[in-house]
C-alpha cells in the first residue's frame, strides 16, 4: 500500500523532476527563501518534457521572473491522444489537412508529443523569451505562433530563421 500510495502521490503532483530536485536541494535553505514563489511555480507545465528543454525553460523563466516579467507554460508535453484530439479539431476548424497543418500537426509529427516544444504566455513573457531565450538555446519557431518555442540552438548562439508556420517544417 505504501508503494502504491507513493505512486499515486507522484502522479498527482504537478511537480516535474526538476522541481523535485529543486525542492530536495532547498532543504537547508532558510524558510523565508523557500516561501518565495519560485521553483515550483516556475516549473509548472514541464512534466513530460525533454529534460534539456525543461532545464532551459526553468532557467529562462527564473530570469524572466527576476526581471518582473510574467512567463509560464500554457501547453507543454501532450499525449498522442491529446494531440489527435487537437488535430481533429483543427481539421474541423480549418477544413482541410493542408490548412490545418499551419496551426496543428498530427501526433506523429508534433514536437509537443515528443516533449520538445512548449507554448508560453502571456504575450509579454513570450516576447521576452523571443528576445532573450537564445541565451538558453530557446527559440521561437514560427511566424504565426508567437507562443511556440523549442530548444533550437546552442546556448548564446543565434536562433535559426523562423519558418512561416508549422506546415513548412
Ligand atoms: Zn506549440
Amino acid at each position: 500500500m505504501l508503494a502504491s500510495a507513493g505512486l499515486v502521490g507522484g502522479g498527482l503532483t504537478a511537480a516535474s523532476t526538476a522541481a523535485q530536485d529543486v525542492s530536495a536541494s532547498a532543504q537547508g535553505i532558510p524558510a523565508a527563501a523557500q516561501s518565495l514563489p519560485t521553483a515550483k511555480s516556475i516549473a509548472a507545465g514541464t512534466d513530460g518534457l525533454d529534460p534539456l528543454l525543461a532545464a532551459a525553460y526553468n532557467a529562462a523563466a527564473t530570469e524572466a521572473h527576476n526581471a518582473g516579467v510574467p512567463l509560464s507554460i500554457t501547453s507543454g508535453y501532450r499525449t498522442p491522444a491529446e494531440q489527435e484530439a487537437l488535430w481533429e479539431d483543427g481539421l474541423q476548424t480549418y477544413g482541410s489537412p493542408e490548412a490545418a497543418r499551419r496551426w496543428v500537426l498530427p501526433p506523429s509529427e508534433s514536437t509537443h508529443v515528443t516533449g520538445q516544444a512548449i507554448d508560453v504566455g502571456p504575450r509579454e513573457g513570450a516576447q521576452w523569451l523571443e528576445d532573450n531565450g537564445n541565451h538558453w538555446g530557446l527559440c521561437r519557431m514560427y511566424d504565426n505562433e508567437w507562443w511556440h518555442f523549442e530548444l533550437a540552438t546552442a546556448p548564446d548562439a543565434p536562433c535559426p530563421p523562423r519558418l512561416p508556420d508549422a506546415s513548412d517544417r
